[in-house]
């Protein structure tokens, strides 16, 4: 178990760079006495593999018979030209996998809908959605993910009531949804985005949230090709005041959250966490005493109006 701290709500304005350095390092450390539990228990780290190799030293060992070594030549060359370089490395590799079944499952993704209030623009609406599904038990370590992703999850259905309690509802539908099964591969969220709902006609924006609870402020990815996305982020943030940075999305990759398949489909795509760095990821230590409820209702707030200016436009 990890330290338990009281509830209490911290100031983001004194988190200093030194107090999240000194953060990272600890995570650090519970990262390597994490490894080494499970080490001990003469297993693999099955449900994050690269965590359990040292990335340098394998490529070191696998560049031996290389002309080229990864710090002499080959990182300068990848810096420069920005692309994969293919060469003989005159390695073999051998792979032992050691894994275990797991049942088949069935996972669920839960949804509801807030009708616009405008027949011209009705087959418009604007998803808004996390997942609600969590690491959970491996192994015997217990990864309870109060940020990763209950914060994600409370803040959506928090944008969600907000939506509901609107007496004069936006033009656009809002479609809110809380995924399944994000972290055996976003399958929630790409059944939704291959089979959208029917007779809803189309999504204009998709407004995703992983991992708002802990850090300071938010931090928002947005597609690249549509400024009107931004826009409205930064309309949302004059009144919410918690956006600490923002960034443009050019594509996706293997640690993506939810957005991925719809942005894949090419429909824009909002991409919220908290920033800072997300020291309990999945670790043991993701509970809820590590969870800052203001920031919760922060994300809430600038989602829920990007979302409304999204809708209401
Ligand atoms: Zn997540």
């Amino acid at each position: 178990m990890g330290m338990v701290r009281p509830l209490a709500p911290e100031d983001p304005k004194t988190l200093d760079i030194a107090e999240i350095n000194r953060r990272a390092q600890a995570f650090e450390r519970e990262l390597e006495a994490a490894r080494r539990r499970i080490e001990r228990r003469g297993q693999e780290i099955a449900w994050y593999p690269y965590r359990s190799l040292s990335g340098l030293a394998l490529l070191e060992k696998l560049l031996t018979g290389a002309e080229d070594s990864y710090h002499e030549g080959l990182r300068g060359d990848l810096l420069k030209y920005k692309r994969p370089l293919s060469f003989a490395t005159r390695s073999r590799i051998r792979l032992a996998v050691r894994s275990t079944h797991t049942a088949a499952a069935t996972g669920f993704n839960v949804a509801g809908l807030v009708r616009g209030s405008d027949p011209a623009v009705g087959q418009e609406y604007v998803i808004i959605g996390a997942h609600f599904d969590h690491c959970g038990r491996h192994m015997g370590l217990l990864f309870p993910g109060a940020n990763d992703n209950a914060s994600g999850s409370a803040a959506v259905m928090e944008a969600a009531r907000a939506f509901g309690a609107l007496p004069e509802k936006p033009r656009r539908s809002i479609l809110v949804a809380l995924f399944g099964a994000e972290e055996s591969g976003l399958k929630g969220s790409s059944y939704m985005a291959e089979h959208l709902p029917p007779g809803l006609g189309r999504p204009v924006a998709m407004i995703n949230i992983d991992m708002c609870g802990a850090g300071d402020g938010t931090r928002c990815g947005y597609s690249a090709d549509a400024p009107t996305l931004k826009a409205a982020l930064e309309r949302a943030n004059a009144a919410a005041g918690t956006l600490r940075g923002s960034f443009p999305i050019r594509g996706v990759g293997v640690r993506s959250s939810d957005f991925a398949p719809f942005f894949s489909r090419g429909i824009p795509c909002l991409s919220c966490s908290s920033n800072g760095p997300h020291l309990h990821y999945h670790q043991e230590g993701d509970t809820i005493y590590r969870i800052n409820p203001d920031m919760l209702a922060d994300t809430a707030r600038l989602v829920f109006l990007a979302a409304a200016d999204l809708a209401g436009r």
